[in-house]
């Protein structure tokens, strides 16, 4: 085993990982990265197919945010926010609400308050919109609507509006309670009203937006109780760690309307969606917009965004807030309603400087070209895999594929996670020098915006053979 390999073995408690099968096999240590390649200890190449976990856009090593940091660790490294302004925190800050403009008739963000990532984005925002609500009136105590399936990090605030029982229960002692809604699964919808990714066309039937209903009779409920809700939280176009689910067109918009109509918040956790990573067009729309909820004209009051912010380089995120939620926290020194919340790291130079960097290549109108083609080029090589019988359903939006393994698709009937069929197909990958990670039975494809169509390719046929490596015989 390499030095290096051994000394992770000995210290190193690694994330969402059951440690005792880790410490089985020697660990990948990466050591050198360029646009999609990774290479390791022993000089083995990789490509990185689910972007460093959906941070990477575009490219490990690119040029450009190589230059900006560099120029940037000329000047200094770090300042916080708590205290000082400073050059890149407030033109990122310009940035980042110049692009998040909507149509006429939605809200405008005008506020950034900057964090460390998703999940210190999402706890600011929980604490914006309950401290804004009660404050203007509209309830007394907070009360979080959320999706079923939904996840929006790993800190209590953000585990408490999370709904995968495999992740949350643990913690529930700890947590605060929220409510969950139905999200939509067209692939799982319980009213079948999902059209069949196959030939399967009897059982089809038109969709009544019983998903919608849902979330009204939810929301119309808690305000005839007296006990509306302070926010509903969504990751807007796609569920990421629920299964990469996406959402059909027109949910979003339906939804927004009806938390507006109960004066509840809209939070969008961008974190996984945001920056390009959902496509260039909600489906088939013609504009690049930087955020999943703004294609499809949806501007909410609260938005979470970091994963891909600073292109995957660094740690940094940020909550971008109305005018209305901020002015929430206005008043004489002596009435305390100063946001008491932060961080040290907040709005961080070098994180900064690589996001405005990071945003700079994401407007480039090739680029924006080459993402498209992309997008086209993985939509019809994906279409390989349905010679699977173990593939059930194939889910993409833009550059995010979600890939369900299950036991047949003919039953749709799901594999036992005690099989681990989404991490054996994902080990055979990486032994064809394709790096992802599974959620549950979903095979996740994520490529950075630079990947090659060879590249891709590549990703696509490695997923193709691992299932059949994994599944001889059926599964
Ligand atoms: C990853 C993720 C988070 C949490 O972000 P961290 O940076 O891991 O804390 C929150 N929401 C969504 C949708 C995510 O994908």
């Amino acid at each position: 085993m390499h030095p290096l390999a051994r000394l992770d073995h000995r210290h190193v408690w690694h994330p969402f990982t059951q440690m005792r099968d880790w410490l089985k096999s020697e660990p990948i240590v990466l050591v050198k990265g360029r646009g999609t390649v990774l290479e390791d200890v022993h000089g083995r190449r990789f490509l990185d197919a689910n972007s460093s976990i959906w941070t990477n856009l575009h490219g490990h090593r690119n040029p450009a945010i190589d230059r900006a940091l560099r120029r940037q660790l000329s000047q200094v490294a770090h300042t916080s926010s708590l205290g000082f302004a400073s050059a890149p925190a407030s033109e990122l800050a310009s940035e980042l609400i110049r692009r998040a403009r909507g149509p006429k008739g939605q809200p405008r963000l005008e506020k950034v308050f900057f964090s460390d990532d998703g999940s210190t984005a999402i706890e600011a925002a929980l604490k914006l919109a309950s401290e804004h609500s009660r404050r203007a009136g509209i309830t007394k105590k907070p009360r979080f609507l959320s999706l079923q399936g939904a996840y929006h990090g790993d800190t209590v605030g953000a585990v408490s509006v999370g709904h995968i029982d495999l992740f949350h229960r643990t913690w529930k002692p700890l947590l605060f309670p929220t409510d969950a809604v139905m999200a939509p699964y067209c692939y799982r919808c319980p009213f079948n009203r999902a059209k069949p990714e196959r030939a399967d066309a009897r059982t089809w039937r038109k969709c009544g937006w019983e998903c919608v209903s849902k979330v009204e009779d939810r929301f119309a409920k808690a305000t005839r109780a007296g006990k509306p809700y302070t926010a509903f939280i969504v990751e807007p176009a796609i569920q990421g760690a629920a299964g990469m689910v996406p959402q059909p067109e027109g949910w979003l918009p339906r939804v927004a309307e009806i938390a507006r109509a109960h004066r509840a918040l809209l939070i969008a956790d961008e974190v996984m969606t945001g920056f390009g990573r959902t496509g260039t067009g909600f489906r088939s729309g013609p504009r690049f917009h930087t955020f999943a909820a703004q294609r499809q004209g949806v501007v909410p009051d609260l938005v979470a965004v970091a994963k891909g912010l600073t292109g995957g380089y660094l740690p940094m995120a940020a909550t971008l807030a109305t005018q209305e939620v901020f002015d929430s926290f206005l008043g004489d020194y002596t009435e305390f309603r100063t946001f008491f919340h932060g961080h040290s790291y907040t709005g961080n130079q070098l994180g900064a400087a690589a996001s405005l960097a990071s945003l700079a290549l994401l407007a480039d109108p090739a680029g924006v070209a080459r993402r498209r083609a992309l997008e086209e080029r993985l939509a019809r090589r994906l279409e390989l895999l349905w010679r699977h019988p173990q593939v059930g359903d194939i889910r993409r939006e833009g550059l995010v594929v979600g890939v369900e393994l299950v036991r047949d698709w003919r039953t749709r009937e799901p594999i036992p996670l005690e099989q681990r069929a989404g991490i054996r197909v994902c080990e055979a990958m990486s032994r064809r020098g394709v790096l992802t990670r599974p959620i549950g039975s979903v095979v996740v494809l994520m490529p950075p915006y630079c990947t090659t169509p060879t590249q891709l390719d590549r990703m696509v046929s490695a997923l193709d053979e691992a299932v059949a490596e994994v599944f001889p015989r059926g599964a």
